[in-house]
């Protein structure tokens, strides 16, 4: 093995073998590809052992592998720090080349240019490419080169700059391109990881012609479910906008909030704990525990905001018109701060997306850039007649809603608005 020169294709958020702009480029290349995956420790620690997500990765990679063993191929799988475990295959194989695709989370980028320094010390290429995105965070800026801070001119820029015939699905890359590896297929209990109850659902595109009319409603199964996919690069982007183009703006739009909140985070890091509008660092959280953990449970007495938080305790999922409500009530009625909410969807949904969670987090406490302006509260309880006017997602969820084991609401609206709005606006003062 040593003595044959090799190249590894590192996956991480791109869990396929067709449409990958990484991997396909290292085909392209003259030497066998070892694929590589590291259960990274820094990530894995953080994470409870039975986690849906990790299951769902190692899923992924045992789908591919048995896929690439149809040719003596098969994943070479490790679990450590990512750079030590590379330097430690370089000492098993003659690595000339690494090839991985661009993560633009800062954890992800400070990783990478250590891997990127190491590279370059001990003379092995290191070649990144655009995979997840149809346009990285340096490709649409304002005329002057800043970056855009509100959506709709971002989303318009967006859109003038994309030409779909340039955004062509990767091929497959096939079996015989990598080298062949006899390494056993890891177990679950060698990595530590626990079977989960929670499934992430396959994605379903045929939502997406009546997307427009269907997406608001959280009892209908009106979107696509493919926020797990996307994150984890089960499904290419190319792939997704080649099949959406021609179908109504709605649903590409939400692909674009996407791209929106991760170019923010790419230019503007500090998001991840701090306000994006620093003059609301003066809004004087009440933070109370045990409203937090009614929250958490789903036991505020708001029909359509716990069963919201119990869709996303027991599915991993909450549809996003919920999100925006039980944020809302989070920040707003409660006013608890943006981050604990933040926090605890990181850790319960499958879908979570450092940029997405954080961006439309802070859009809904009000400190975002873009954000919902602070005088504006949803009241929990008219969403009902809007959203779920035939109860259907409440009974759901909450079945005991109009019984007496429910409980009455943990706060009264009127006044948690206007001591939203009040605090909010002296803190603004
Ligand atoms: P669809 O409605 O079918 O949309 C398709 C895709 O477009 C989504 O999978 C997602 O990639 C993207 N998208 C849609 N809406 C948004 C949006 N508002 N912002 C960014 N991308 C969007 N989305 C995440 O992917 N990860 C998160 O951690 C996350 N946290 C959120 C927290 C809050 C408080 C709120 C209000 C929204 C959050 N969203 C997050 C956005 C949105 O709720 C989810 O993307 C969506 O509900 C996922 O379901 P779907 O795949 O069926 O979406």
């Amino acid at each position: 093995m040593k003595n044959e020169k090799i190249a590894v294709f590192w996956f991480r958020r791109d869990l396929r073998l067709t449409d990958n702009a990484g991997l396909y480029a290292a085909a392209e290349g003259d030497l066998k590809i070892l694929p590589l995956f590291i259960f990274d420790e820094n990530i894995l620690d953080e994470l409870p052992e039975d986690d849906a997500r990790v299951n769902f990765i190692f899923n992924s990679l045992k789908r591919m592998h048995d896929k690439l063993r149809s040719n003596d191929a098969g994943f070479c799988i490790r679990k450590g720090n990512p750079l030590d475990v590379l330097k430690e295959l370089s000492e098993e194989f003659n690595i000339a080349t690494i090839h991985t695709n661009r993560d633009y989370e800062p954890y992800a980028r400070k990783r990478d240019k250590a891997v990127a320094d190491w590279a370059k010390e001990v003379g092995i290429e290191f070649h990144r490419y655009k995979d997840q995105v149809i346009f990285e965070p340096q490709e649409v800026l304002k005329d002057d080169g800043d970056p855009y801070v509100v959506y709709t001119p971002f989303k318009n820029k967006w859109m003038e700059h994309f030409k779909p015939a340039d955004h062509q699905a990767y091929p497959e890359v096939e079996a015989s391109s990598f080298v062949a590896f006899e390494q056993e297929f890891p177990t679950k209990e060698s990595l530590n990881i626990k079977p989960s109850e929670i499934e992430v659902p396959d994605y379903d595109l045929d939502v997406v012609p009546n997307y427009k009319d269907t997406r608001n409603f959280p009892a209908k199964d009106g979107t696509s479910r493919l926020g797990p996919h996307l994150r984890f690069g089960t499904v290419g982007i190319r792939t997704l906008v080649q099949d959406v183009k021609d179908e109504e703006e709605t649903f590409l739009s939400e692909l674009i909030w996407r791209e929106f909140f991760m170019q923010i985070l790419y230019h503007f890091p500090k998001v991840v704990n701090n306000n994006f509008r620093e003059k609301y660092d003066a809004v004087p959280w009440r933070n109370n525990k045990e409203e937090f953990k009614k929250w958490c449970e789903g036991n505020t007495g708001y029909p359509m905001v716990d069963a919201g938080m119990r869709e996303l305790n027991n599915t991993g999922y909450m549809h996003n018109r919920v999100r925006m409500i039980t944020a809302g009530f989070l920040c707003k009625h409660l006013l608890i701060d943006w981050r604990w909410g933040e926090a605890y969807f990181a850790e319960k949904l499958l879908d979570y997306e450092l940029a997405s969670n954080n961006g439309n987090w802070q859009w809904a406490a009000g400190t975002g850039c873009d954000a919902a302006p602070y005088f504006r509260v949803f009241n929990p309880t008219t969403q009902i007649d809007k959203f779920d006017k035939q109860r259907e997602y409440i009974e759901t969820w909450v079945p005991e809603y109009k019984s007496d084991d429910y409980p009455q609401p943990m706060v009264e609206h009127k006044m948690a608005r206007e001591r939203a709005i009040e605090t909010y606006k002296e803190a603004l003062n």
